[in-house]
C-alpha cells in the first residue's frame, strides 16, 4: 500500500528531525518526541498502522438522501462530507475524532443533490497522511481536509484522476498552463520535462505550503504578462501530468514522488529554505516505468514530439489530441487509436496475422483537426478482442459509432457546462468585487457623516428627521452582494456537478 510507505517514510522523516532538533519538538501540541505521536508506537511500525479503512468507501460516487453525514461544524465547511463508514475508519481513531460533529441530512448542498463523502478522495486521503504524519509544528488543522476537499483548479481535476490502473497510459489534455519546478532562489527550472496539472500542484501546496514556492508554470504557459490584457480565449497547451492522484487505485509512483515532496518540506520547514533537490534525484534515478516511457512528458516540451515512436506512455483518452500521432483503420474511419494503445492492442494482433488489426495504417499521423483514442478502455479492448476473434468489422463498426455518438454528445454537454460554470464564478467574483466597492463607499460615508456631524455644517437635525446622517456604516448592501456572490458559487458548482454526474454516466456506460 503506497499510502503505508508513505506514512512510514514521513515517520523516518520526523524523527531524523527530530533528532537534528534536538529530541524536542517544536511546540504545536506534538508530545515530546515523535514515538508516541497519537497513540502510535512509530519507532516500532515498519508498516505503520495508519486507520485503513477495511472496507472501501461506500460513497464514493455521488449519491442522494443519506440522513447521517458527518462533517466540520464551522458554516464556512458545509459542503464538507463524510460517511459514517469513512468517519469510523479513518477518523474516529485519531486525535481529530472530536472535531467533528452529526450534520444529518445537511450536505451544504440543494435538498436530494447526489453528494459524494468527501474522504474518497485522494488528495483529502493524502491531507489526512500529512495531519497524521507531518504536523508536528502544528501547521495545520484539521480544516485541512475541508479545504482540500474544496480546493479545485478552474482549469478541472487531473486529467490522470480516472486512470484505473498502472497499466494505462496518463492522460493528455489541453490546458493553460503545466507547471514544473523551479527553484525559487536561482529560478532554474531543473526538469523542464517533467511537467504536473494546477490541480496537483494547488493541492500539494495546499498540504505542503513550506515548499508551495517549487513550481512554476513552464515558460511561456500561464497568466499573459503583466500589462497584457488577458486574451478573451485563453491559450491552451497539450501536455500530460506526471502525478495520478487516482481515486480508482493508489499509483505506487505517484505515492513515492510524494513521499519525496514530504520530505522535502520537511527540510524546507526546519531550514527556511525550499530545496526540491531530493525530489530531483529521485526522478533523475528513477525513470518511469513503461507505462511508461513519457511519464510527465509535455509535448509543448521536446518539440511537439512525443519521445519515443511506437508506444510513448501517453494517450488523449477522451481529449482530442492535435499533436500525438494516432493510427486510422480501413474500413471504419472513427476508429482513431494512439500509437500507445496501438502497440499495447492492435500490434500484437497484425503480427499474428488477424484480418482486422492489418486494417491499420501501421504508419501513425498527427490528426489536424484533434483525435480521441477509441482503444484505452478496458470496455472498448473487450469489443475489438471479440472482433478481431470473430472477424467481425460490423460489430466493431456499431460499437465505435455509438461510442463516438455518446462522446461527442458528452463533449458538447461538458463544454456548455463549463462555459456556464466559468459564468456563473465570473458573476460570482464581479458581485464580491462590488460588495468590496459597497464596503468602502458605506465606511467613506459614515466616516464623512462623522465629519459633517460634527463641524455641524450641511444638515440640520430636527427631531422630525428620520434621516439623520448616522456615524453607523451601513453595510447591508455588502452583505446583499455577498450573498448573491455565494449563491452564485453554490449555482455553479451544481453546474460542475453536473459535469462530473455526465462523466460519471459516461464511464459507466459507454467509455
Ligand atoms: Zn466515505
Ligand atoms: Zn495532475
Ligand atoms: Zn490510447
Amino acid at each position: 500500500m503506497p499510502f503505508k510507505k508513505l506514512l512510514s517514510t514521513f515517520t523516518r522523516e520526523l524523527q531524523d528531525a527530530a533528532q537534528m532538533l534536538g529530541g524536542s519538538s517544536n511546540g504545536g501540541g506534538a508530545s515530546p518526541g515523535f514515538s508516541s505521536l497519537f497513540g502510535l508506537n512509530l519507532n516500532s511500525l515498519s508498516s505503520p498502522a495508519i486507520p485503513q479503512s477495511p472496507t472501501p468507501c461506500p460513497r464514493q460516487q455521488p449519491q442522494a438522501n443519506h440522513h447521517d453525514w458527518i462533517g466540520l461544524p464551522h458554516p464556512q465547511f458545509a459542503t464538507f462530507n463524510v460517511c459514517p463508514t469513512c468517519y469510523h475508519n479513518l477518523i474516529r481513531p485519531t486525535p481529530y475524532a472530536n472535531s467533528f460533529v452529526t450534520k444529518g441530512p445537511h450536505t451544504g448542498y440543494p435538498p436530494n443533490t447526489p453528494v459524494r463523502c468527501d474522504m474518497s478522495r485522494y488528495w483529502v486521503r493524502v491531507a489526512g497522511m500529512v495531519l497524521l504524519t507531518m504536523n508536528q509544528n502544528g501547521r495545520h488543522d484539521i480544516t485541512l481536509l475541508a479545504r482540500v476537499a474544496a480546493t479545485r483548479a478552474q482549469d478541472g481535476d487531473c486529467p490522470n484522476s480516472q486512470l484505473a490502473g498502472e497499466h494505462q497510459p496518463l492522460a493528455v489534455a489541453r490546458r493553460p498552463a503545466w507547471y514544473t519546478l523551479r527553484d525559487p532562489h536561482t529560478g532554474a527550472q531543473p526538469l523542464p520535462g517533467w511537467t504536473v496539472c494546477a490541480s496537483c500542484v494547488l493541492n500539494v501546496q495546499a498540504c505542503c505550503p513550506a515548499i508551495a514556492a517549487a513550481f512554476a508554470p513552464l515558460p511561456g504557459q500561464g497568466l499573459p504578462p503583466p500589462g497584457q490584457q488577458q486574451q478573451q480565449q485563453q491559450q491552451q497547451w497539450e501536455g500530460s501530468c506526471a502525478m495520478v492522484p487516482s481515486d480508482l487505485y493508489d499509483d505506487a509512483r505517484t505515492g513515492a514522488m510524494l513521499q519525496q515532496i514530504g520530505a522535502c518540506a520537511v527540510t524546507a520547514q526546519m531550514t527556511g529554505r525550499v530545496d526540491m533537490s531530493q525530489l530531483v534525484n529521485w526522478l533523475q534515478a528513477n525513470p518511469p516505468a513503461p507505462r511508461g516511457g513519457g511519464a510527465g512528458y509535455s509535448s509543448t516540451h521536446a518539440g511537439g514530439q512525443p519521445p519515443h515512436a511506437g508506444g510513448n506512455g501517453l494517450c488523449p483518452r477522451g481529449y482530442p489530441s492535435t499533436s500525438l500521432r494516432c493510427h486510422t483503420m480501413q474500413g471504419i474511419f472513427d476508429l482513431t487509436v494512439c500509437e500507445q494503445c496501438y502497440a499495447e492492442v492492435v500490434k500484437p494482433d497484425a503480427e499474428k496475422g488477424v484480418e482486422l488489426a492489418r486494417r491499420f495504417d501501421p504508419t501513425p499521423a498527427v490528426m489536424p483537426s484533434g483525435f480521441t483514442c477509441q482503444l484505452y478502455s478496458p470496455r472498448m479492448r473487450q469489443v475489438w478482442s471479440h472482433a478481431a476473434a470473430a472477424g467481425d468489422l460490423a460489430l466493431l463498426q456499431a460499437k465505435v459509432s455509438e461510442r463516438r455518438a455518446k462522446e461527442r454528445e458528452l463533449q458538447m454537454k461538458r463544454t456548455q457546462l463549463q462555459q456556464q460554470a466559468a459564468q456563473l464564478r465570473e458573476q460570482a467574483k464581479l458581485q464580491e468585487h462590488l460588495a468590496v466597492n459597497a464596503m468602502r463607499v458605506s465606511a467613506n460615508a459614515a466616516s464623512n457623516n462623522i465629519m459633517i456631524a460634527g463641524i455641524g455644517g450641511g444638515y440640520r437635525i430636527d427631531a422630525n428627521t428620520i434621516a439623520v446622517p448616522s456615524g453607523v456604516p451601513d453595510f447591508s448592501q455588502t452583505t446583499q452582494l455577498n450573498n448573491q456572490a455565494a449563491m452564485l458559487k453554490v449555482q455553479a458548482a451544481g453546474v460542475e456537478d453536473q459535469i462530473r454526474m455526465a462523466e460519471e454516466e459516461w464511464k459507466r456506460y459507454w467509455e
